[in-house]
Parts: C-alpha cells; structure tokens; sequence
C-alpha cells in the first residue's frame, strides 16, 4: 500500500511540543515487517501501522552507539529539520519515539530502494534520467534553501526512489539551519566543494556544486575528482580539475550545465532556479519528476 496525502500517518510527536504534552507513538503501533536495510547505527524495517494501515519505515537506532560516536546532536538535528520538510522529492519524517535503549525514526517508505544502487546496476544513467533527477533535486534544494535549510551532504548514497520512480532526499545528518553563512567541514569527500575543503565560510551554494559532482556521477558513473588519494582529490577539487571523458558519450550541453555549476567561486555558479530554465533541462527532464523505467539507465 502506498502512502498519500490523505493517508499519511497522524504526528503525534512535534518536536515544538514539550515531552509531558506529547502522545507519544510506541513500538505496540506497528506491526514490524521484513528488514529494509542496515546503516551505521541500527536497522530499517518496513512496518504497518496498525490503526491506520499505513506502511511506512522504521528506523531503529542504538543509543548506545549514537553516545559512542556523539551523534546525539546530529541526529537531534536531523529529526528537527526532517520533519519540518514537506516536498514531494525529501522524504518524510512522521515522527519518533524511543525507549531506554533505542531510539525510532517513523519514515515515509522508499518503495524503489537506494539510488546509489541502481546507478551500480546501470553503471551510468541517461541523459533523460539524470536531467529528471537534477531537476528534481534543484526544486527540492531550492524548497529547503526558501527554508534557511541547507543539506551539505548530496550524493548518491542520501537518496532514495519512491513508489512511482521520484527521488526522495533521505539523509539530513549534515543538514543546518542556517541564517549565517557556516565554517563547519563534514560530507564526503568527492563531493565537497572548494570552500567546505578549505574550512572557509559557505552557504547554500555548496549544494549547487554538490549536485554538480551529482549530475557529473549520473552521466559518467563516476564522480568528476576522484583519485586514489584523498590529498589528490582535494588537490583536484581545489583546482576544478574537471576533465569530461570521451565515453560515454554525453551531449555538450549537459557539459555547459555541469561547468557552470561546478565553479570555484560560490557566487558564479548557476543559481538553482536557472539551472531549471538552462536547455539541458528543458530538452530532457520529464515535467513530473518521475522515472520509471528504472532498468533502462
Ligand atoms: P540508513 O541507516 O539510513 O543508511 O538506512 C539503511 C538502509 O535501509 C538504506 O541503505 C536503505 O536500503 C534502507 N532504507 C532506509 N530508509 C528507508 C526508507 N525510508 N524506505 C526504504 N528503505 C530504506
């Protein structure tokens, strides 16, 4: 069953509400179903929730090892950012709840699975697919920017396809509130841009070059800096050292699409809303922002 509108889960949980108010969501709410996955900190299941039918995920993670790595706060973060998103292309956080020695994350279920495996499946994507999945990923980060939000972590393995082919952005651990422009250094190497490397101020605009190396990884199967050593691929990343190999063969206005958002200066690249008018995503992205022939590339 899939989840609409209409039938999404009641939140019981608002992290505005002080803990003695809530009606909190226990573990007697759901049936448990087949496992979904495993991260770093726990397991993913699909799960019923009884009164409602609703299917959903649920992600149980061990306070334990959160303590051990002090990732409270991120995920404290996580959970508050979350579940203020409501776009069609972030998935939804319904709520949470715990006991002394696990915490529950209740989210919307990702019919399709991961993306990062799908791109290994087809080793690269074409350009009608990735030109749906940027645009897609640009009118998402544009949502979360209109909201102060921005995500620092873009990439494959932070993505999720839905029910009817849509991407869902899953992973806001390295996500900020941000009224401020930010010094921190966190995401994955490959794709940070120069001023996370160099621990200088960013903004929003990280997630334009992050989507950049994203567009890049879709249409070549790797991502655009890649090197053996990490010192090389900061080396390259600091020098835009963007090479656009022969094959597979990718049109040339992908290229101009991917170069203007992989600039050094944050201010020169593309701004999200132009990068939807830009012919590239004109020409190839599919209005709905739905894929479904997942097995075609
Ligand atoms: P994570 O702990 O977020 O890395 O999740 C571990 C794995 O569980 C992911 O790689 C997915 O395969 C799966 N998974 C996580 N969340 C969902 C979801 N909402 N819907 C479907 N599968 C999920």
């Amino acid at each position: 069953m899939e989840i609409t509108s209409e039938t999404q889960p009641q939140e019981k949980v608002s992290s505005e509400v002080p803990a003695a108010e809530k009606q909190r969501w226990t573990l007697n709410d759901f049936d448990i179903g087949k496992p979904l996955g495993r991260g770093k900190f726990g397991h993913v299941y699909l799960a019923r929730e009884k009164k409602s039918n609703h299917i959903v995920a649920i992600k149980v993670l061990f306070k334990i090892q959160l303590r051990q790595s002090q990732f409270e706060n991120q995920l404290r973060r996580e959970i508050e950012i979350q579940s203020h998103l409501h776009h069609p292309n972030i998935l939804r956080l319904y709520g949470y709840f715990y006991d002394h020695k696990r915490a529950y994350l209740i989210l919307e279920y990702a019919a399709k699975g991961e993306l990062y495996k799908e791109l290994q499946k087809c080793k690269f994507f074409s350009e009608k697919r990735a030109a749906t999945y940027v645009a897609s990923l640009a009118r998402a980060l544009i949502y979360c920017h209109g909201k102060h939000v921005i995500h620092r972590d873009i990439k494959p393995e932070n993505l999720l396809i839905g029910p009817q082919g849509e991407l869902k952005i899953a992973d806001f651990g390295w996500s900020v509130h941000t009224f401020n422009r930010r010094r921190t250094m966190c995401g994955t190497l490959d794709y940070l841009s120069p001023e996370m490397i160099e621990s200088i101020e960013h903004d929003a605009s990280v997630d334009i070059w992050s989507l950049g190396v994203l567009c890049y990884e879709f249409l070549y199967g790797v991502s655009p800096f890649e090197a053996k050593e990490h010192s090389d691929t900061c080396r390259r990343i600091l020098q835009v050292d963007l090479k656009f190999p022969t094959k597979p063969i990718v049109s040339s206005a992908a290229k101009d699409l991917i170069s203007q958002m992989l600039m050094k200066d944050s201010c020169q690249r593309l701004p999200l809303h132009k990068l939807l008018e830009h012919p590239w995503i004109i020409q190839n992205a599919e209005p709905c922002g739905i894929y479904k022939d997942l097995c075609k590339g």
